[in-house]
């Protein structure tokens, strides 16, 4: 058996794996390179496997850094099934479309410009070509073995980390491996947590927490806080995030400081659509969901959408938000600040120190994320510079990854090592301090996998 890293080796994006059983090609994930140029580019090089001798991919989740290349892949020749978990499915039916649009705005926008090095510029993939791949998805259960082959099965397990999130494991010839895909933290608010693992002859494992770790903050205070000085000052509280998995998270949480009465009943503008539409599928896996929020819902069949909640799909609607002055909380994407509406908001507020930007997840290196967490004291959006004067916040505890201590605890569950544990899904350093952190506490072999490398299993 040969496994082969194709992407999310040494970076956080574009996650492709492939394994070769010289039977059968199977890909695990199918990913997206995001972030700066030099990461981007690598979408449109050579994918280092003839996409029409690919028999199966199996997603681990809907991430666009795992399953964002799909309609390219597609395009390109790929003409077999996608496995995921039925969650994960129905998430894909929002992101890739959303995904399309926003290749197709930037292509347009580069001929506009005249920046592209390729005349005319074109998108990866149009919205069609998503649509197009969604038909190829086949929704697996999880804890469902599934053949591939002759001695050659797979199953997929609770990864803990978004909705439909799954670990899989890949069993051929008495061989055991495992791809964590992203690791979630132990215990969720709002989706069970990941499942345990004993066994595994080779670990393929993701690191982006692999040098850090969680701030050691109770989420519910912080946010208490953070949401009363705003409120005291007038300010608006801005918060980027990822529309799935993160949005619902906060919103969990607000509600229930509300309940609490920690927190003052402040006006919660949704403004994403596709958090919108996200919520509906979160209510419709609710066997997914932790035990609080089963509890929850056992009073209130609509969990996430309590009064304070103003839902805001349009353009037009979210410009209303522009002329708002009393205090209250914008939810809206991109949870970078790399694109989208957010940053119409971040131009019309950041330069207001009544108002807070609340971050409440990874931000990668390059983004205006990153910046501004960074300490930036003025931004470009759009053309223009913007002085930073918003109090920024990050509380990067509601993150959706392990941090290293936790991975080690996770890991802490086998029963014997692994015969060799690939470090990918992680900065060069993360990937790096991360298999001397395995090696250290359990003398295990652990190494960071390196791009377009095969090894033999
Ligand atoms: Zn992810």
């Amino acid at each position: 058996m040969k496994l082969s890293f194709l992407g999310a080796a040494q970076t956080v994006t574009g996650s492709r794996h492939l394994l070769d059983n010289g039977d059968q090609k199977v890909l695990i994930d199918c990913g997206l390179f995001q972030g700066p140029r030099i990461w981007k580019d690598r979408n449109w090089s050579e994918f280092g496997v003839d996409p029409a001798d690919v028999r199966v991919i199996l997603l681990t989740h809907a991430h666009i850094d795992h399953a964002g290349f799909l309609p390219r892949f597609a395009k390109m020749g790929f003409h077999g099934a996608i496995l995921c978990t039925p969650a994960t499915a129905e998430l894909l039916k929002l992101l890739l479309p959303d995904s399309a649009r926003l290749q197709e705005e930037d292509a347009a926008f580069a001929n506009k410009k005249k920046y592209t090095r390729h005349e005319p510029a074109l998108p990866l993939y149009t919205e069609e070509d998503a649509w197009k791949v969604l038909r190829q998805i086949q929704p697996v259960d999880f804890y469902k073995p599934v053949s591939l082959g002759r001695e050659f099965y797979f199953s997929f397990i609770r990864a803990g980390h978004i909705l439909g999130s799954a670990m899989i494991e890949v069993h051929n010839a008495g061989q055991k491996i495992v791809f964590t895909g992203d690791l979630g933290r132990p215990s969720q608010f709002i989706i069970k947590s990941p499942d345990l693992v004993s066994s595994a002859d080779f670990l393929v494992l993701e690191s982006t927490y692999g040098n850090r770790l969680h701030q050691q903050v109770d989420v519910k205070q912080k946010l208490t806080e953070i949401i009363l000085r705003a409120a005291s000052n007038g300010g608006t509280i801005l918060v980027p995030a990822f529309a799935i998995g993160r949005t619902q998270e906060l919103l969990f949480l607000l509600r229930q400081l509300e309940e609490e009465q920690r927190i003052p009943q402040l006006p919660i503008y949704m403004d994403s659509p596709m958090a919108i539409d996200a919520i509906a599928v979160y209510d419709r896996y609710q066997k997914d969901a932790s035990t609080e929020l089963e509890a929850l819902r056992l009073r209130d069949s609509t969990p996430f959408l309590f009064p304070a909640v103003h839902a805001l799909r349009t353009v037009e609607q979210s410009m209303t938000l522009n002329d708002m002055v009393n205090p209250c909380i914008i939810i809206s994407s991109s949870g970078m600040a790399t694109g989208g509406r957010i940053l119409h908001h971040l131009k019309r507020r950041i330069s207001d120190h009544r108002n807070t930007v609340l971050f409440i997840g990874f931000q990668a290196e390059g983004t205006k994320g990153r910046l501004l967490v960074d300490g930036i004291r003025e931004i470009r959006i759009h053309g223009g510079e913007y002085k930073v004067e918003a109090k920024i916040e990050y509380l990067d505890a509601l993150s959706c990854h392990a941090d290293y201590e936790e991975i080690l605890l996770w890991l802490k569950n086998f029963q014997k090592p692994p015969r060799q544990t690939f470090l990918v899904h992680g900065e060069q350093e993360a990937s790096r301090s991360l298999a001397d952190k395995i090696t250290q506490s359990y003398g295990w072999n652990a190494r960071p996998a390196q791009y377009q490398e095969t090894v033999e299993l």
